[in-house]
């Protein structure tokens, strides 16, 4: 892992914005209902310690992880409000997340029974999260008899488990055709018909569902992408205006030359001057999750566009630019610079991907800096 802060290529983080992009879904939603941040995958590249504070302040109620370590690292920052991982947790993980008072998602029955051994040698109970799978095809039960199995088992054990929640997931909720969407939400309301009781948190809203199909209901709302000011549908739906994208990715010129037509650039000499131009070479490459297929595409410097020539290197790119800035110059690779801008769904569309991969895939070795 990388020692301190020595480089001049960083991911800024604005909080206020995380705050604000919080503060503006809690307007939006029903007094009552709760909040549950999602900050898997490391705040999807946000850096998950500082956002979960950030969120927690501007009135997230709980956390969404996507695995056991995220859950303990949120513990251990002193975070105590409900913790629930997404993902399916290994069964001999049940004591310790017990104790912790982590919450897990259950979608199998054989689940419970083999996470039940681990929990009668533990203090305190296992909060589970029924997953109902309505159609994603994912994790989660599908019939109504499995359900009521665990359901029965679940309350049959109160010793052991304490019904927490039920939850489902849309696959389609950011998308203009809300057919399935409808679809799902029958089937889920179908399967909760077999639910007598019903546990403190029944949960189906991710991001695109909480902005564009609040009538889908619950009682919290597992909030992600759009905490961090992007647009869950990507372009097909418009994003209210009070979201704002939270991360920039700023990097520099470490050196610039003038090369002569008939140079080439970079690996494979993919790329040939046909008059003498400026390249500034800036320390940001593939293994800072910055896409080999960027080749071609733009960064920022002082106002300009300057294309990407030659391959995108493991740790360096090569940037093709009008004049000979000074070394130390500010690249943006994704943020604002002199009023124009490049979106993480500029880097998506042209790497052919979404911005939650773009966000995720900046890597450990980027420093994060919180403004
Ligand atoms: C990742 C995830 C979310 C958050 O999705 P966004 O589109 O980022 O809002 C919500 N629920 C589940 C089950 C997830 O896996």
């Amino acid at each position: 892992m990388v020692e301190g802060n020595h480089r001049n290529t960083e991911a800024v983080i604005n909080l206020r914005m995380i705050e604000n992009n919080v503060k503006a879904e809690r307007k939006r939603m029903d007094k009552q209902q709760k909040l549950f941040a999602v900050v898997k995958a490391n705040a999807y590249g946000h850096g998950i310690i500082p956002v979960a504070h950030a969120a927690k302040k501007a009135g997230a109620n709980g956390f969404c992880v996507a695995i056991v370590d995220e859950a303990l690292v949120l513990r251990q920052a002193g975070i105590t409000d409900t913790i629930l991982i997404l993902g399916v947790t290994p069964a001999d993980q049940a004591g310790v997340l017990a104790e912790k008072k982590i919450s897990v998602a259950v979608g199998e029955v054989q689940y419970l029974h083999d996470a039940l051994d681990y929990l009668k040698t533990t203090k305190g109970k296992l909060r589970v999260h029924l997953a109902l799978d309505t159609g994603m095809g994912r994790i989660g039960f599908r019939s109504k008899e499995e359900l009521k199995k665990a359901v029965t088992f679940i309350i049959s054990q109160k010793e052991c488990f304490i019904f927490e929640g039920i939850f489902t997931h849309f696959a389609t909720a950011d998308s203009a055709d809300d057919s399935y969407y409808k679809k799902q939400l029958t089937n889920f309301k179908e399967l909760m018909s077999i639910v007598k009781n019903k546990p403190p948190f029944v949960h189906v809203a991710n991001s695109a569902a909480a902005l564009w199909h609040r009538e889908c209901g619950g009682n919290a709302v597992r909030f992600g992408i759009a905490m961090y000011g992007l647009n869950p549908s990507g372009s097909e739906l418009k994003l209210p205006k009070e979201f704002t994208a939270a991360l920039s990715l700023k990097s520099e010129i470490v050196a610039i030359k003038e090369i002569s037509a008939g140079d080439s650039v970079g690996y494979g000499k993919t790329y040939t001057a046909t008059k003498p131009e400026w390249i500034a070479t800036v320390p940001i490459g593939y293994a800072d999750g910055w896409p080999r297929r960027m080749q071609g595409f733009k960064v920022l410097i002082d106002g300009y566009y300057c294309e990407i020539v030659g391959r995108v290197c493991m740790d360096q790119i090569m940037v093709k630019v009008p004049e000979a800035f000074k070394l130390g110059t500010t690249v943006t690779l994704i943020g604002e610079d002199h009023g124009k801008s490049i979106t993480a769904q500029d880097v998506a569309d042209y790497a052919q991907t979404i911005h939650y991969e773009v966000l995720c895939g900046i890597s450990q070795r980027v420093q994060r800096k919180y403004i």
